[in-house]
């Protein structure tokens, strides 16, 4: 009897926001059963080196990435404006050079909006009359041992200070898109994320799209359309957000715009609820993506 075989192609490790060092990984994967593993840290190919060599010792076939955040809006830039907002962007590149300069380039970037816009934010809930400090917000990003500080960071400094009840609640009254202290995030121009990915000689790969909320299957279409003018290469059909119904669609979107297919779990570790190798993607989507990149 042959077992059948499976990859994970969408992780985190803690050189962005996941919970288990890069180097720990290929040891969960394997125990998982996984074959192969890409690691797909936010904005970062840090993890990558460590991730490799760990993957080696394995015995699983590692596919070194990256999950590169860009503008939503930029994709449909003519999109009615009375229409709800678009969600998030995320494009993943698969098979890319972990020292590309181009990449380098984008993590400074990505940082720098990063680093200017939390201490913004804190500040503007202090002009508000909240009682919060910036390296406090730093001692619990420290604390839970990541790297990047992000807003929930920040809303946890208001739970414990007893300003909100939830994230949720953060998000609402005080640090969410059109929330008082909220603050704008330089965003990455799509062509720019995937020409960078390219130049790193990887895949550029639509991550989740259900996070973009596209209001209905023709905007969505559309929506995909668009990023392969500009360069996508495929979409992420199987993905811990994605119900089976959105799976098929996906798969037949594909198919029709002739991209290819990836899928993973976009695992955190303990941060999210989600398994390592949970979505069960077999080997043969990873085999297909690496005859592409040649
Ligand atoms: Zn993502
Ligand atoms: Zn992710």
């Amino acid at each position: 009897m042959i077992l059948p075989m499976y990859c994970d192609l969408h992780t985190h490790s803690t050189a962005s926001d996941g919970a288990d060092p890069p180097e720990v990984l290929p040891r969960l994967a394997k125990e998982a059963g996984l074959s192969a593993l890409a690691l797909t840290d936010h904005d970062t190919t840090e993890g990558l080196q460590g991730c490799a060599k760990a993957c080696g010792k394995h015995g699983i076939a590692f596919v070194p990435g990256i999950e590169v955040s860009a503008d939503t809006h930029a994709v449909l830039p003519k999109r009615d404006p009375s229409l709800p907002q678009l969600g998030t962007l995320h494009i993943l590149g698969l098979f890319v050079r972990h020292d590309d300069p181009k990449l380098a380039d984008i993590h400074g970037r990505m940082k720098h909006a990063r680093d200017t816009r939390n201490p913004a934010i804190v500040e503007k809930l202090r002009e508000l009359g909240l009682r919060i400090e910036y390296r406090e917000v730093q001692a619990l990003a420290k604390e839970q041992g990541t790297h990047i500080i992000g807003r929930p960071h920040i809303a946890t400094v208001l739970i414990e200070k007893g300003y909100v009840k939830s994230v949720q609640d953060a998000f609402r009254k005080y640090i969410g898109q059109g929330a008082p202290a909220y603050v704008r995030r330089d965003r990455l121009d799509p062509v720019e994320a995937i020409d960078a990915i390219h130049h790193a000689g990887g895949l550029a790969i639509l991550a989740h799209a259900v996070q973009a909320r596209c209001v209905d299957d023709d905007e969505l279409e559309h929506f995909i359309a668009s990023l392969k003018r500009m360069g996508l290469d495929g979409i992420e059909t199987r993905h811990s957000d994605h119900p089976p119904e959105v799976v098929t669609k996906l798969t037949a979107l594909a198919e029709r715009l002739n991209l290819l297919t990836s899928g993973g779990s976009d695992y955190h570790g303990s941060r999210k609820a989600v398994a390592l190798g949970s979505q069960r993607v077999p080997m043969s989507v990873y085999e297909r993506l690496r005859e592409r990149t040649g």
